[in-house]
């Protein structure tokens, strides 16, 4: 049971604003390499719904992998995507952290430093919360999570999840990443299944989508329909999950940083650390951990500022994931779209890899543009210049 704390101004080194994956990450980082630093983790939800995280183990260094490891509950040695016209295995090993794993690990790292706490006004210097106790640590950081803005333009992954437990064993011994050979509609559409015990399976509904809304139901129902396709007895939903994450086709990241608040360092999907095609932030996240842990010592102002570089950078580097964005979104025909991801799935494994990393080299984007696009080229070409009115790509 958390205990409320009598409010103690200055009472902490570091303060974390949001305990999601950033932060849940940042404050085992620091208590790993700066124990001795008094860290107060805010959250008004620290026993969320259970969910996952999941990430490739060439998302993260070496190091990172391995320190991951003991917190990942499953860790896959591969991988299988399908398409209408093509099915293939991949060997990279994929790993599942689960929302209890992390929570139970920041829980040990922090004790009572855990507040079940939600912030109203978040300052460089302190944090009001909700019920007017406040808190102030020379180091604040913000990982709230996602942040609209009018700055950066995006469209969706969205997503509709069921864990089912079934009555017999489904004998899937690998993950299903993108399973495309499901009727294409509203976007490209794919089911993604995790195996996560012989007999339980996740199965998720995943579209690429220009609408963020999606009816429940309809979708509930397909995933029955596709488990039961799959010779997969469902005995019961044990669990449901949706999402819509971010596809970043273009923006201006300078105003994006410039926007009010930005002050204080942000993290995780609010400081725009994660993948514009993928929408996932694990692999970001682990690197702004250690970039935190190295800059500890910082005060809240100046941190913000390498938080600030650190996410223009990543996003300059990435403007080729917003071009195939908009090529995706913008030239191909909603029903089409699964052409971009299935010409891109006969690509070498490496290649694949340092994409989904966020590593794409000059190569290999030559590599992806390279031969007869699956996308009509005048529009192709459209898309690739199309900026909104005074937004940089
Ligand atoms: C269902 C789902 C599945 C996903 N799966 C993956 C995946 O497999 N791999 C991947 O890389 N990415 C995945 N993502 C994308 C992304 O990595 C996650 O959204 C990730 O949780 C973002 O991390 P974050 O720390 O920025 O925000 P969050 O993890 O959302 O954390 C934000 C936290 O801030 C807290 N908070 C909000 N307001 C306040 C307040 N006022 N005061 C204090 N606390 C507050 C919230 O309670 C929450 O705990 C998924 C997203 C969703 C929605």
């Amino acid at each position: 049971m958390l205990q409320r704390p009598v409010q103690s101004p200055r009472s902490h080194d570091v303060l974390l604003v949001g305990g999601g994956l950033a932060n849940g990450l940042i404050a085992l980082e620091l208590r790993r390499r700066r124990p001795e630093l008094r860290i107060g983790l805010l959250d008004p939800d620290v026993e969320p719904e259970p969910h996952t995280w999941c990430l490739f183990a060439t998302d993260a260094s070496p190091a990172a992998w391995q320190s991951l490891a003991p917190l990942l509950d499953q860790v896959w040695e591969g991988y299988d995507v399908a398409f209408p016209g093509h099915r293939r295995e991949l060997t990279t090993a994929y790993g599942r952290l689960t929302s209890g794993a992390l929570l139970a690990a920041v829980r040990e790292a922090l004790g009572p430093g855990l507040l079940r706490r939600r912030a109203r006004l978040v300052s460089p210097e302190e944090v009001v919360c909700e019920d007017g106790d406040t808190y102030a640590a020379p180091l604040i950081l913000d990982g709230r999570g996602a942040s609209p803005s009018p700055h950066v333009d995006i469209r969706f992954q969205k997503f509709l999840g069921l864990e089912l437990q079934l009555k017999r064993i489904h004998g899937l011994r690998r993950p299903i990443v993108m399973d495309a050979t499901v009727r294409q509609t509203d976007g490209y559409r794919f089911v993604y299944a995790l195996p996560l015990a012989a007999d339980r399976v996740l199965v998720e509904d995943t579209r690429y989508s220009d609408a963020e809304t999606f009816d429940r139901l309809q979708l509930e129902s397909e995933m029955l329909r596709y488990a039961r396709g799959a010779g997969w007895s469902v005995g019961e939903v044990v669990r449901r999950e949706r999402g819509a994450l971010p596809v970043v086709l273009s923006g201006d990241v300078e105003a994006y940083w410039d926007e009010p608040g930005r002050h204080v360092p942000q993290v995780g999907m609010r400081g725009l650390f994660f993948h514009p095609v993928t929408g996932y932030s694990f692999p970001d996240a682990l690197q702004v951990a250690a970039l935190v842990a190295d800059n500890a010592h910082l005060g809240s102002r100046e941190l913000a500022r390498r938080l600030r570089e650190r996410s223009i950078a990543l996003w300059r580097q990435r403007s080729f994931y917003r071009l195939l964005n908009r090529m995706l979104f913008l030239a191909a025909s909603p029903e089409d779209r699964y052409r971009v991801l299935e010409r891109f799935y006969r690509l070498p494994q490496p290649l694949i890899e340092r994409f989904y990393a966020g590593r794409t080299t000059f190569g290999d984007k030559a590599r992806v543009l390279a031969g007869k696009p699956p996308v009509p080229v005048g529009r192709a070409f459209r898309a690739a210049v199309t900026k909104r009115a005074s937004v940089h790509a």
